[in-house]
């Protein structure tokens, strides 16, 4: 059985990730520090799969603590997760967003060198292709201007990832995420925002269950039909599986591969269609545009299609019904 190490595995796409390797025959090892997960997701993942999942607690930071732990297990595969995420706590800790999403990165791409594994599947975003204006993107579309440290540390990892592979032999996919929502439909696992959610389906759903008063939508004046800002949203178990493909598949050196659905929809699509499927009123009202917020961006996921054999299969009505089930179980 294969042993993949997960770091970051207990977070919000990570543990999707661990339950569909495990059902695949998988072995997981997940390392995580809890900096943003809670323990019981552990938990969750085991009563998910009915398998035992060995936990390392531990900075990614910490070359020896890596060091050591790939000493331990027979590691064939490494999915690298954990980073810090939020993008305007970037623009407020630069720093700190440099240190754990670049010097992490380095820090382990030393440790797996000095254990010979080749092979990393590496968390992008489509972030990195900034403010694009024709659509959708494919993985030839350059990487654009993007404001926040956390979207420039997507960049320079992918870079540093294309240049290490240049010089060892390694087999190294970026997956670029496009917006990942939903939750596993046992309602056991889901995105664990802490504080005021800043993505719009967290938000949503909050809402719904009246722990927020009302949604702000973020600008109406967009160029776009509704005049709301449009994004691929894509079924977190969606993703989850293309992570398994990319690890079967063997693509040599380094690719990027976008992973959406193809299909963009405008922040008052989700609302429509979250109120649609739940039978729940959601409060809203117009306000200013978000700083920073691009006004549009769907991939193109053909190359994804042709080189892992993958293709999102779970629409917008699904990804919503999932993450409500979700928000209703945590109210328990
Ligand atoms: P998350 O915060 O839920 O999960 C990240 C996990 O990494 C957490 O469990 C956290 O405790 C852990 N972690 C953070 N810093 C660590 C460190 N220094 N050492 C060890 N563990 C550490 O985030 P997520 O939504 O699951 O995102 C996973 C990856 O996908 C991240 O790299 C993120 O940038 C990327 N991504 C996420 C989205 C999204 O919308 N969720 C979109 C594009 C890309
Ligand atoms: N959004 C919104 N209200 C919110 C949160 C988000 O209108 O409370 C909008 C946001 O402006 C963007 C879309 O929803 O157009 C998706 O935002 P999210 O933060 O989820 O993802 P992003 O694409 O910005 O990373």
């Amino acid at each position: 059985m294969k042993k993949i190490l997960l770091t970051g595995g207990l977070g919000y796409i990570g543990s999707h990730v661990a339950v569909e390797l495990i059902d695949k025959g998988f072995e997981v090892i997940i390392l995580d520090d809890l900096s943003n997960s809670e323990l019981f997701v552990l938990d969750r993942i085991k009563e998910i799969t009915g398998k035992d999942i060995i936990f390392e607690k531990g900075d990614i930071r910490d070359y020896d603590f890596l060091y050591h732990l790939l000493s331990r297990y027979n590691i064939e595969g490494v999915i690298h997760f954990a980073a810090k995420k939020a993008v305007g706590e970037s623009v407020q800790k630069p720093l700190l967003y440099y240190d754990i999403n670049v010097s992490g990165l380095i820090c382990l791409l030393k440790a797996l060198g000095d254990h010979s594994i080749k092979k990393l599947i590496f968390s992008s975003s489509c972030t990195v292709y900034g403010s694009p204006d024709s659509f959708p993107v494919t993985e030839q579309t350059p990487f654009g201007d993007t404001p926040s440290p956390y979207g420039k540390t997507k960049q320079m990892c992918e870079q540093i990832l294309e240049d290490a592979s240049l010089i060892a032999d390694y087999d190294i996919v970026s997956l670029r995420y496009f917006n990942p929502v939903g939750a596993h439909p046992t309602g056991k696992i889901g995105e664990l925002p802490k504080g005021v959610p800043n993505n719009l389906v967290p938000f949503i759903t909050q809402t719904a269950a009246g722990l927020r008063d009302e949604l702000s939508i973020f600008g109406s004046d967009y160029n776009t039909p509704d005049g709301t800002a449009i994004r691929d949203y894509i079924h977190v178990v969606d993703l989850a599986r293309a992570h398994v493909r990319a690890l079967e598949a063997n693509l040599g050196k380094y690719v990027a591969l976008n992973v959406g659905t193809g299909k963009g929809h405008s922040v008052l699509e989700v609302v429509k269609t979250f109120q649609e499927v739940t039978g729940v009123n959601l409060p809203f009202k117009i306000v200013d545009r978000r700083e920073g917020d691009i006004p549009e961006i769907f991939g193109d996921t053909n190359f994804a299609n042709h080189k892992i054999g993958w293709k999102a299969e779970k629409g917008l009505a699904e990804m919503l019904k999932d993450a409500w089930r979700w928000q209703k179980s945590l109210l328990k």
